[in-house]
């Protein structure tokens, strides 16, 4: 495989960009090799600078579930660009994108529109804050939740791939009213109640985590955390920024049927563009500036361009519910084929699946918490992302990443995935 453009690209990069990327992952670091530079991509797959072609199960870290460059998405974007691209001011795609979510969401009846993931946790955290007049929240670990500072404690994704427990640059006044709880261990939450049910304002969750690999809630754990929320008056954010449109066309909440005050958006909400979003309760999104006290906003938030490819991608999910069960049928394939293969091969591995959300661990099961995710043999995963890679399959290049499968990915890609597979667990099985 021929990567010297990328390798080129990356070495310019390098002088003007830290690590030459944007987002840390897209460094390599975990697996030991440089990254290529992507120039285009079509459906399930994408090319790198030097002409080389890969199945992607990356799809932007989730945004693209119909795939790159969807005609059907993009069909009326020339048009939209040639009006302008941002006004800052009102327009009314606003409003019917925000009247789609809360059709499309099971608890949101209001919603505001920000730029980034990030951005929509750290405002849910804000408000639940000023609604609750309390201070502490609680997390779980090896839940990521964007990069905002209270919430950069023991965090999962970048941070955890690099080891960084808590980072440099936040302060220990930012994050001592973060409590840091066991996914899935309803027990380690109630004990923290207990103590300080009266100060805790919230809990964010990830209701499937997806940023130490895929970790599904152990049975009743999502329901737990509901019951305890409403016993001790805390507000329950579900950060659906993965699941959101992408477990059930409701989300985690619909899929689990549990549903919460708050729940954050990102990734699919945008369909590629940078989008996000939260929502819940009236009374609860009520107290959001200009309405409420809680202050909140953006100069680019609900930018007509993002909101039109981000409208037209949710629209086509609730007008095509089948896509769901035609998507998980495509993750239970890969599931089986991986789980055959992992027998065959006799490597110590473990595939996760929640709906249409899977990853694959290389180490025995059952991995349900992140004590046991952090059992995995990350040396191992660069190896087969290595061998995988070199076989024109792109996958996370972090053990702690799901697999992203899209409406795009035949059975045929499929099946070149698994056949790649078998192959490269061949080869790393005797390193
Ligand atoms: C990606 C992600 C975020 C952060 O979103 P950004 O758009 O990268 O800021 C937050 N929560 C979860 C669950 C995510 O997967």
């Amino acid at each position: 495989m021929n990567t010297s453009k990328s390798k080129e690209i990356y070495e310019k990069s390098k002088i003007y960009i830290p690590g030459g990327v944007n987002s840390p992952v897209r460094a390599f670091n975990s697996v030991g090799i440089d990254p290529i530079f992507i120039n285009r991509g079509t459906g399930s797959k994408v090319y790198d600078e030097d002409g080389n072609e890969y199945i992607d199960f990356i799809c932007s870290w989730g945004p693209l579930i119909f795939g790159h460059s969807n005609e059907d998405i993009l069909s009326d974007v020339d048009e939209i660009i040639k009006r302008g691209t941002s006004y800052g001011m009102p327009t009314e795609i606003e409003y019917k994108m925000a009247k789609l979510i809360t059709q499309m969401s099971p608890s949101v009846e209001m919603v505001r529109m920000v730029n980034s993931g990030t951005e929509a946790t750290m405002s849910a955290i804000r408000l639940a804050r000023g609604y609750t007049r309390r201070d502490k929240i609680i997390k779980f670990e090896g839940c990521y939740h964007g990069h905002s500072d209270s919430l950069l404690v023991k965090t999962g994704s970048g941070a955890l791939t690099f080891s960084i427990p808590t980072s440099p640059g936040v302060t220990e006044g930012t994050t001592k009213d973060t409590l840091v709880c066991t996914y899935n261990d309803l027990d380690s939450v109630k004990k923290v109640f207990e103590e300080k049910g009266d100060e805790i304002a919230a809990i964010i969750v990830e209701p499937v985590a997806g940023n130490m690999g895929v970790v599904p809630p152990t049975k009743g754990f999502l329901q737990g955390l509901r019951e305890i929320t409403k016993e001790y008056g805390a507000i329950l954010i579900f950060d659906e920024v993965i699941t959101g449109f992408r477990l059930s066309s409701g989300g985690a909440q619909k899929y689990y049927g549990v549903t919460s005050d708050l729940t954050c958006y990102g990734k699919i909400i945008g369909g590629g563009l940078p989008v996000g979003a939260y929502g819940g309760k009236k009374e609860i999104m009520n107290m959001v500036s200009p309405v409420g006290p809680v202050y909140q906003a953006g100069t680019l938030s609900g930018n007509p361009l993002a909101m039109y490819i981000g409208y037209k991608t949710l629209k086509r999910l609730q007008d095509n519910d089948e896509i769901y069960k035609s998507l998980e049928g495509k993750a239970i394939y890969l599931e089986q084929g991986l789980n055959k293969i992992i027998d065959e091969v006799g490597i110590e591995a473990t595939v996760n699946r929640a709906g249409v959300m899977l990853s694959m661990f290389f180490s025995e099961g059952p991995i349900e918490k992140y004590e046991e995710v952090m059992k995995c043999d990350t040396e191992r995963y660069g190896m087969f992302f290595k061998e995988m890679i070199s076989r024109g399959i792109l996958l996370a290049p972090s053990q702690y990443e799901g697999i992203f499968i899209s409406e795009a990915h035949t059975i045929e890609h499929l099946d070149k995935m698994l056949r790649a597979t078998r192959e490269s667990l061949n080869i790393i099985k005797n390193n």
